[in-house]
């Protein structure tokens, strides 16, 4: 059974790095009809913190990625925090210490700093050269009689190397005799971070660990404590960094990286889990526009690419107009409608105005947010029926005023036929005015007009999709 988990610590916001890696877990396990399972890595009681988890936890379900195990949901694999299996680990420590392959370690921090400066001295690698490793049995019982405090340290094996076979990155092997022995338990009782992750992949049965490159040289320790349990090693799959486009590693100093960030910016989850997918992953079409439920059907991990993907700000935009636009309009409707309610731009959001709103602007916007202004433009046109600000200054450019001057005056004289039927109708109305105009007046050519249609003529009474054109 395929059973993949996503394993964020809760110390800061969901980003986007993160987010890819909760959705390729999620994605594979929903085309491998496995399990999604969710665990919160929360070792570090210091930085993490209760309202990070809640971000994480508010931020996957916005993005639609629900998992199958984990806070809110249970499993039979739980818990599902690390802070709440500190007796699992516990108990595999002692384990490991009665196979020998962990001892416990009396050096004190000045010893440990002591022998990584002559390490440095000599130019050899930072190895533990300490004499617990081979301390006899009376030595341990003296320092544990004496009470002296003491970390426990896996035996890494001196020399032969140890591989596997990543997924996305081939055979990744690792020399290990520059590994040194590492700690799995602090002298506070406190299970290091490569320890815990291991325990709790191999006891949830985690199949398929797929996580940030950066995670590379973890996998190593992870595997020796594996193979030092007997426990079956998982699937790893390494996916690359994402990068700016500057092509260093995408960081805070770039903008926007968070999820909540995005979300807050006017951005649609089904854009972003789309674009997401497509940092480092393609179906091998030309196609770049899919739904979740494509993904899952499209998904596959031997297309993930290794290079680094590059996180590209102006296509996400695009991209996030492209679903904005195959909403279905009463979705949209609803959206926006919304929004400016609670924005507060419109203080009721009146049906028949709304969707004429939304038709008039949904071509010209990419984000939800963009439609504010739209709307706040449409609304607050600073003119008046002699086209100058309050302050009298003129403030449309010449052509502008010109054709708002023949839109009154066509409107005054009666030329003008003021009921047209809905957005298509609209349409025709602004080509037959461009007739009238005796000019080439083309539906786009007035787009940014429409916000001065819609304040001079106000565009608002309608009756059964009917839309009435009138001067304020
Ligand atoms: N907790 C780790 C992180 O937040 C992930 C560990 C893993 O996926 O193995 O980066």
């Amino acid at each position: 059974e395929v059973r993949v988990r996503f394993a964020p610590s809760p110390t800061g916001n969901l980003h986007v790095g993160g987010a890819r890696t909760a959705l390729f877990n999620y994605l594979f396990a929903r085309s491998k009809s496995g399990k999604f399972v969710l665990r919160i890595e929360d070792t570090d009681l210091e930085r993490s913190t209760k309202e990070s988890e809640d971000t994480l936890l508010r931020d996957l379900s916005w993005l639609g990625l629900e998992w199958d195990e984990g806070p809110g949901v249970g499993g039979e694999y739980g818990p599902y925090r690390q802070s709440e299996r500190n007796s699992l680990y516990k108990q595999y420590a002692e384990k490991l210490l009665d196979l020998g392959h962990v001892y416990r370690c009396f050096c004190s921090n000045e010893e440990l700093e002591k022998m990584k400066e002559i390490a440095k001295l000599k130019q050899l690698p930072p190895v533990y050269t300490g004499k617990w490793a081979t301390a006899t049995e009376d030595e341990v019982q003296g320092e544990l009689a004496k009470g002296t405090p003491y970390t426990y340290r896996f035996r890494v094996p001196k020399e032969g190397k140890l591989k596997i076979n990543d997924l996305i990155r081939g055979e990744v092997s690792w020399g290990l005799d520059t590994l040194g022995d590492f700690v799995i338990m602090r002298s506070n009782g406190q299970p290091v971070y490569n320890f815990c992750v291991t325990i709790d992949d191999a006891t949830m049965a985690i199949s398929h660990v797929i996580r940030a490159e950066e995670h590379l040289p973890n996998t190593l320790r992870q595997a020796l404590i594996y193979e030092a349990l007997g426990f079956p090693m998982p699937n790893f799959a390494h996916v690359s960094l994402i990068l700016a486009t500057d092509r260093s590693k995408l960081s805070k100093r770039h903008g926007a990286t968070s999820v909540g960030q995005f979300r807050e910016m006017g951005y649609l989850p089904q854009a972003m889990v789309n674009y997401l997918a497509l940092l480092g992953w393609g179906d091998g079409t030309e196609n770049e526009f899919f739904s979740l439920q494509q993904l899952v059907e499209k998904f596959s991990i031997d297309r993930v690419n290794k290079s680094g993907a590059v996180f590209d700000l102006t296509k996400l935009r695009w991209m996030n107009g492209q679903h904005l636009r195959s909403l279905p309009l009463e979705e949209l409707i609803e959206l926006l409608g919304d929004r400016w309610k609670t924005v507060g731009i419109l203080t009721q959001a009146e049906g028949a105005f709304v969707q004429e709103a939304v038709e008039l602007l949904k071509d010209g916007i990419d984000l939800i947010t963009d439609a504010d202004q739209a709307l706040t433009n449409l609304l607050s046109y600073p003119l008046d029926v002699t086209l100058a600000s309050p302050e009298g200054k003129t403030v449309l450019e010449d052509k502008l005023s010109e054709v708002a001057s023949s839109l009154l005056a066509a409107y005054d004289n009666g030329e003008l036929k003021v009921a047209v039927e809905g957005h298509a109708g609209w349409k025709n109305w602004v080509k037959g005015f461009g007739k009238l105009l005796k000019r080439k007046v083309s539906y786009n050519l007035l787009l940014p007009r429409k916000n001065l249609m819609f304040y001079k003529f106000h565009i608002m009474e309608r009756g059964g999709g009917t839309l009435h054109v009138y001067k304020v």
